[in-house]
């Protein structure tokens, strides 16, 4: 059943079929969400921060995120990254450097107060996964 106007949560990670069945799990199960609306898309969220490198990219899924918050105005934003994603390590954009977890957070953050600023009272929550022996954990980043 669809969430009522204003009660929906909006769920945004990367396309990674590796992390896919732990991204659905952890949603499901942890998180408690069984119907929510989702966009994912190579690299999650880092095409939300190319604004500058890679505009049409940036522009076309801030369209995706405007279509479903004007729709939907959902109570629950969760942005979501994860370890080893291939889209920061060979997607058009590798002249970033730096540990990945820290660009990742960097991102999550930035686009957390993007979001914000564009769609203000979102309630915002970020985490980071990652995979070890079969396992994912998913921590909050704050
Ligand atoms: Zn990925």
């Amino acid at each position: 059943m669809r969430p009522a106007r204003g009660e929906s949560t909006f769920v945004v990670h990367c396309s990674s079929s590796l992390y896919m069945p732990y991204f659905q799990d952890f949603v499901r199960g942890e998180l408690s969400l069984r119907n929510y609306s989702l966009l994912a898309i190579p690299g999650g969220i880092q095409s939300l921060t190319l604004e500058e490198y890679l505009p049409k990219f940036s522009w076309a899924a801030w369209r995706h995120i405007k279509f479903l918050m004007d729709l939907d105005a959902p109570a629950r934003i969760v942005l979501i990254g994860h370890d080893d994603c291939r889209w920061y390590h060979h997607g058009p954009i590798t002249r970033f450097t730096g540990p990945e977890r820290q660009r990742q957070e960097t991102d999550l953050r930035k686009v957390a107060t993007a979001w914000r600023d564009r769609f203000p009272g979102s309630a915002i929550d970020s985490y980071y996964g990652i995979l070890a022996n079969r396992k994912a954990t998913f921590e909050p980043v704050r």
